[in-house]
């Protein structure tokens, strides 16, 4: 009997992004499978919802609006921080060591002290950049993934909110 996926749950799948020009985006083939902490928000909501009740070996293949990925465009773009700053400011949200690169979520705080998640969109030499949209806000995907093992998680998992 194969575990289903569904909340709590660490899945491991490939998966494979492509626009609505169907050009490729971003995939794991190739690559490491990408491994997930199901019903905490790891991956985007729209996937996520697809992806439950799916075992080992299933294929979803879902095409998904802005609403249920990264959200419509709010800003006027990245911005270019020290990267030194941004660093400092990452350091105490992660147990882990965190390579700062694109796509890589940042949670941090603005000037009223409300959280605000910002994304790293670009890594080069001193300079960072950060936008308040994700670098795929504002567009429709097109989401392959393969299945390939679902277990329980970890206590530790659960605590983190993210898989190991
Ligand atoms: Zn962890």
């Amino acid at each position: 009997m194969f575990d289903s996926i569904g909340p709590s749950k660490v899945v491991f799948m490939h998966y494979t992004v492509s626009g609505e020009d169907g050009a490729v985006i971003e995939t794991t083939r190739g690559k490491d499978p990408m491994g997930y902490l199901h019903g905490h928000g790891n991956i985007v909501p729209g996937l996520e919802k697809a992806l439950e009740g799916h075992v080992a070996g299933d294929s979803v293949k879902v095409t998904l609006p802005p609403d249920e990925t990264y959200g419509p465009r709010k800003g006027t773009g990245p911005r270019a921080v020290p990267r030194k700053e941004l660093i400092a400011a990452i350091r105490d949200q992660h147990e882990h060591k965190v390579e700062l690169r694109a796509g890589l979520p940042v949670r941090l705080t603005d000037s009223t002290g409300n959280p605000v998640i910002l994304w790293v969109t670009r890594v080069q030499g001193a300079q960072a950049w950060i936008d308040v949209d994700h670098p795929l806000a504002g567009k429709t995907l097109t989401f392959e993934c393969e299945v390939l093992f679902v277990r329980d998680a970890a206590p530790e998992e659960l605590d983190h909110g993210h898989a190991h």
